[in-house]
């Protein structure tokens, strides 16, 4: 019998999809890694094992315990599915402009969710670090993993992405391409990487950072945007800045028509971080040659984004949409 004994033995091992039309303008093979193949649907359920593990292994996590964490909703998917297999309970801090449908995944995983305004400060008291660091505070009992310290994030990565990447490609990668939230993906696949290629013939792999514009990541201030997952206003502990050979900016407006065209033209129905990583590719594949294999990270499923960036309403009210881009035929379809 072929069978898994719990969703979480399932994550990882995800595929790799060439892209066609989206990258017919570029010399490079382009291959996506779809990490919306993992059980919780995105890249953070490889992090959420690692953690868990190794906070009941130095006793921070005892049974019983309630984990609590600052998330955009796709590390708490992750932290629930394991922390359901081991009886603890969930409460996950939100900003406000984490979607809906994002926190009402949350909530039927059977997790706690506090939302909080993402217009303060970081330090502020308001902000989604602050409630967390007082409900941990508060809760006997309460362990944070932290995903924007804790090393168990990056090393998750340094011992699962990077290889399959390296082995799904035949060890023929060129460039590594993932959006930065709290680092942790791009700092351990990206190290892996360059460590395993360190003394390759043809060079080793070059790490490329997609950040949205105004980040810290891309030299800017932390200036409000609304690609979800990504960018920050302070550097975190789990991004090693010595990793990223480059790291590109990219406008909201960029990384929404990607992934918009993402799903129309691969059918990869992703998130909006998934079209920034592809969006600093293809700038990034305009100086490339025929031989160069880029991987881009994809990091999560575009289910969660129904009502925003798939939305023509919501998109032309900030100005992203441009005329002929809608997705419904409107009068035809009657
Ligand atoms: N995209 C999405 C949708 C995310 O939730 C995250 C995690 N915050 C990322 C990208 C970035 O991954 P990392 O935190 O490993 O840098």
């Amino acid at each position: 019998m072929k069978y898994a004994n719990s969703v979480v033995d399932l994550i990882g091992n995800t595929p790799l999809i060439k892209l066609n039309t989206v990258a017919a303008d570029v010399a490079p093979t382009i291959f996506v890694k779809v990490e919306y193949f993992n059980p919780g649907g995105s890249v953070k359920d490889r992090i959420a094992a690692r953690i868990v593990d190794a906070a009941e292994q130095s006793g921070q996590l005892l049974p019983g315990g309630t984990i609590v964490e600052p998330t955009s909703g796709n590390t708490g998917v992750g932290l629930a599915l394991v922390a359901q297999q081991r009886g603890y309970k969930c409460i996950f801090v939100v900003p406000d402009k984490v979607g809906v449908d994002k926190r009402n995944v949350l909530e039927a995983y059977g997790a706690e969710v506090v939302v909080t305004p993402t217009a303060v400060a970081p330090d502020s008291p308001q902000s989604y670090y602050g409630v967390s660091d007082r409900l941990t505070r508060e809760i006997p009992g309460a362990f944070k993993p932290d995903q924007f310290s804790n090393p168990n994030g990056p090393l998750s990565h340094y011992e699962s992405t990077g290889p399959e990447i390296w082995s799904d490609t035949d060890q023929r990668v060129t460039h590594f391409v993932a959006g930065i939230g709290t680092g942790g993906t791009i700092s351990g696949t990206g190290r892996y990487l360059k460590d395993i290629s360190a003394g390759r013939a043809s060079g080793p792999v070059r790490v490329i950072g997609a950040d949205p514009e105004g980040s810290v990541y891309s030299g800017g201030t932390g200036r409000p945007y609304f690609v979800e997952g990504v960018g920050e206003d302070m550097w975190p502990e789990a991004y090693d800045p010595t990793v990223p050979d480059e790291v590109i900016a990219i406008t909201d407006a960029e990384s929404f028509e990607l992934t918009r065209r993402l799903a129309r033209e691969e059918g990869l129905l992703v998130g909006g971080s998934s079209g920034m990583a592809v969006a600093a590719a293809l700038k990034a594949a305009k100086s490339l040659g025929s031989d160069d294999i880029m991987v881009v990270l994809l990091p999560d499923s575009g289910r969660g984004y129904l009502g925003k960036i798939f939305n023509d309403e919501w998109m032309k009210s900030y100005g992203f949409l441009s005329s002929g881009d809608e997705t419904t035929a409107g009068e035809v379809l009657k």
